[in-house]
């Protein structure tokens, strides 16, 4: 079943006319029930305001966002988000288990309903015991994860991540890899993923979107037929994992390319190399 169409999204910042920055020109695709859809692409491409439009924590310039069908004009319920820079996302003055139970209290009355459902979210991310510490006294990679068990609290339907892992340790970067996976199969909800890291959408994703550089368009959107469960090292071991990255990796090249250089700028060259 489909969960989520994005159709002929368009978004560009400011006045066209007057200097606007076309982040988007043109994004279709579609992420079906408990699918889970990377996107890569070049730095500046327009990711996050993707992310932003599907949230609708901007408007667009054109095209449509469904969601079961619905047309997205408000944040939707149905999505909770994880943004890359945790020590922002997290308030330091409340406990872990404030943290997460914030949020909650507009959707759960029952504040012994909420306290389950916050101690659920922490076990869920490996921080069961945890919830009384501050953020402050938690390395990065947790942090992260208490951003995770807040998204998850609320038992989304999408779950939408931004960079999520892009400022933890390679190690670390890999355990919330996997424990994205486990929490996807635990919860059941889509993800949506957005990355640089080329590896880590096709060790993660079902399908991966790449889009071009500024104004974004898609390129391609490759299944990954990998088998699961996916494992670091074995799954990125086969031929098959270095063939879509290779893959991926040519499309991205293809789309970071540098502007031909002009005549003028050839000449300049051609003085300050004396020939
Ligand atoms: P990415 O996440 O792929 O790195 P972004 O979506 O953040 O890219 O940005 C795409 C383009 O839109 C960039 O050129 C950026 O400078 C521009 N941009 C992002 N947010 C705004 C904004 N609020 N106002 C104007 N331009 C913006
Ligand atoms: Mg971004």
């Amino acid at each position: 079943m489909t969960k989520l169409v994005v159709n002929q999204l368009a978004k560009t910042y400011g006045d066209p006319a007057k200097g606007g920055v076309e982040a988007i020109r043109e994004i279709s695709f579609d992420v079906r029930e408990g699918e889970f859809v990377c996107i890569v692409g070049p730095s500046g491409g327009g990711k996050t305001t993707l992310l932003r439009c599907l949230c609708a924590l901007h408007g667009r310039s054109g095209g449509r966002i469904e969601l079961d069908g619905r047309d997205v004009t408000q944040p939707p319920p149905e999505i909770a988000a994880v943004f890359q820079d945790y020590s922002r996302s997290l308030m330091p003055w409340y406990s872990v288990r404030r943290n997460i139970e914030l949020p909650l209290k507009n959707t759960i009355a029952d504040k012994k309903e909420r306290s389950e459902r916050v101690e659920w979210s922490l076990r869920e991310v490996g921080l069961g015991g945890l919830g009384d510490r501050y953020p402050w006294q938690l390395s990065g990679g947790m942090q992260q994860r208490v951003a995770i068990a807040r998204a998850i609290a609320y038992r989304p339907e999408i779950l939408i991540m931004d960079e999520p892992f892009a400022s933890v340790d390679a190690q670390t970067r890999a355990g919330l890899e996997d424990l994205t996976l486990a929490v996807r199969d635990d919860v059941g909800a889509a993800v949506l993923l957005v990355t640089h890291d080329i590896d880590e959408a096709v060790y993660l994703a079902d399908r991966v979107v790449v889009l071009s550089s500024r104004p974004a368009t898609v390129m391609e959107i490759v299944d990954i037929d990998l088998p699961r469960p996916r494992d670091q090292i074995k799954t990125k071991g086969l031929p098959r994992f270095a063939e879509y990255r290779t893959h991926v990796l040519e499309l991205i090249r293809a789309t970071s390319q540098p502007e031909p250089v002009s005549e003028a700028q050839q000449a300049v060259a051609a003085t300050l190399h004396g020939n």
